[in-house]
This record gives structure tokens, sequence and C-alpha cells, in this order.
């Protein structure tokens, strides 16, 4: 199956070396080509536009930012959906808007073009590793037609429900990120006002109850003071701001991810955007 990649950062980039490892002819886009340099290196071809990759391919994966950035290289001046052949099925891997999902869907579909939200969980240790959890939103025959690729990236595959769904998950799956990471902040804070050290609590706590992939990886960042993305802080407030919205639109109240809504919102503020958001630990560590 041929295979076409626009979004060659944190997570795309290993993504795409892992499907060229798995030996998927793969060929790319981006908006600067020395952007695309590791993945040519690769093996992987260049076409000249989201369009001209459209043409070339049986699966076009995007890995981009936020919805508007889906949108431009799918239904955009020279998107995708201006080149496409016939059968193209569209994979996004980015976190957008559950609504700009469906919207995005129901655009292509009226150009014979089926999409699939797979946004993504499992951090840059999961995209090098290729053990994502994909959640998957869209027809079950379109997710089985590319479920061999997916397979490249990803270890647990979800399909989740119609369109918009999987990135519903994706939703729910940042509030419980977000707050933990609060959590894991407050318990180095308890600890370090206590005259404990954290790192051997942390050891502790990952043995037992309170084990989770939050602890493990944002704890020890906290635990060097070190926030080299991981996850930019600004994409984390773009996800909250995807649930907060939606939750909203529904007339719900979710507190908790509201503070940390907040906590991010004010890193950003900073200027600290391009930190890993699990600096938010140092706002809490500031607070009475
Ligand atoms: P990133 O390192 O900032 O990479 C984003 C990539 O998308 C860059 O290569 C950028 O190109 C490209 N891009 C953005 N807007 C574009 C546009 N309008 N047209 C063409 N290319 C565009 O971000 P990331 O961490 O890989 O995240 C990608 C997506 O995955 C986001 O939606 C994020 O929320 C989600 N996600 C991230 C993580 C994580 O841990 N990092 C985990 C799960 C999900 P340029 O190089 O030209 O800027």
């Amino acid at each position: 199956m041929k295979v076409g990649y626009i979004g060659l950062g944190i997570m795309g980039l290993p993504c795409v070396l892992n499907l060229l490892k798995a030996g998927h002819e793969l060929t790319v886009w981006a908006r600067q080509r020395e952007r695309a340099t590791a993945a040519l290196d690769a093996g992987a071809g260049w076409a000249e536009s989201p369009a001209q990759l459209a043409a070339q391919v049986d699966v076009l994966i995007t890995n981009v930012s936020d919805t508007k950035d889906v949108e431009h290289v799918l239904l955009g001046e020279q998107g995708a959906v201006h080149g496409a052949k016939a059968g193209l099925v569209c994979v996004d891997m980015s976190t957008i808007s559950p609504i700009g999902a469906r919207e995005i869907a129901a655009r292509l579909a009226a150009a014979g073009v089926d999409f699939l939200d797979c946004p993504v969980s499992g951090g840059q240790v999961g995209a090098v590793n290729g053990t994502l959890t994909i959640m998957v939103g869209g027809k079950a025959e379109a997710l089985h037609k590319v479920r061999p690729v997916l397979e490249g990236m990803g270890k647990t595959i979800t399909h989740i429900g119609d369109s918009g769904a999987g990135q519903v998950a994706k939703a729910c799956n940042q509030i419980a990120v977000g707050v933990g990471v609060a959590a894991v902040a407050e318990v180095m804070k308890l600890a370090k006002a206590c005259g404990v050290d954290p790192a051997p609590v942390r050891e502790a706590l990952l043995g037992g109850f309170a084990q989770s992939r939050v602890l493990d990886i944002h704890g020890q960042r906290m635990i060097d003071d070190n926030y080299v993305p991981g996850f930019k802080a600004h994409l984390h407030l773009k996800d909250m701001g995807i649930v907060l919205d939606t939750a909203q639109q529904l007339g719900i109240r979710l507190p908790e991810a509201e503070r940390v809504e907040g906590l991010i919102r004010q890193l950003v503020a900073q200027g600290e955007g391009e930190l890993d958001s699990a600096a938010i630990a140092r706002l809490i560590w500031q607070q009475n």
C-alpha cells in the first residue's frame, strides 16, 4: 500500500521512520522541504503539494497541529482533496476538535474520499517505539483497509465509533493526562515540603496503586526539572481548549480540567509554550 505523510514533527517523523522500516512505500510533503530531510534520507519520496501527494498514494496520513491545519492540508487551495485518486483514505492522527473532524469527514465524503480521525496517545516514546494507542472514528471498512498501516505505528487500535468519536476519546484522554500531571506535581510538592526526597517516593508509588505512565515519565521530568518536550505546552493548551469547548457545547462543567487548562494557559502566557506541559509543576510548586 502506498502511504503519504504530512506533519514531520515530534510525533510524525518517528511514525514515518517506523513505516519505512516496516517496508511501506512512503512519500512526504512539508511546508519547507528542509523539514523533511530526515525522512528523505531514510528513503521517503517527496511530493510538491498535498494534492500531488494525494494523487500518488492509497492512504494519506496527517499529523499536524490543529483543526485549521488539517483543513488546510486536506481541503485548502493545494489540498489533498484536489488530487485524491479513487479509493483514497485520509487518516488524521492530529488532535483536533470532534466537530471539526466530523465536518472534514463530510466534506471529503462529498468528494468520494474516506476520512478517519485517528488521534493517538503514548507520546513521543510511543511514536518512537511504534506502540501508540490509536483511537479511531469513522467507517469500519475504511479502518479495515488501513489497519496494516496503522499497525506500523501503534499497538492498540480501537474503533471507537463514527466520525469524531476518535477525537472524543482523545479529549477524554487529555483530561486524564492533564489532571494526572497536576496530581504528580502535588505529590512532589508534598514530599519536598516534608523534607523527603521525591525520587524514591516516585519509585515506591510506581510499584503500587498510583502507578501510571504520567507518574513514570512526567514524574521523572519533574525530578530532573527538565522540560524538553515531549508534548509542547501550547499543544496541550489547544487540547484542553477542545475539552472545554466540547463541554460548554454540551452544557456540562469539568472543574478539574478547567483548573489544569488555567495552569497551562499561564505557562504559555509566560512565553513557555514550547516547554513540555509537565512544566505546570513549576507553577504548582510556586503556589502556597
Ligand atoms: P510538532 O512537533 O509541533 O509537529 C507538528 C508538525 O506539523 C510540524 O512538522 C509542522 O510543520 C506540521 N504542520 C503544522 N501545521 C501545518 C500546516 N498548516 N501545514 C503543513 N504542516 C503543518 O507537534 P507534535 O508534537 O508532533 O504533534 C502533532 C499532533 O499530534 C498535534 O495535534 C498534537 O496535539 C498531537 N499529539 C502530540 C503528542 C506529543 O506527545 N507530542 C501526543 C499525542 C498527540 P513545520 O515544521 O513546517 O512547522
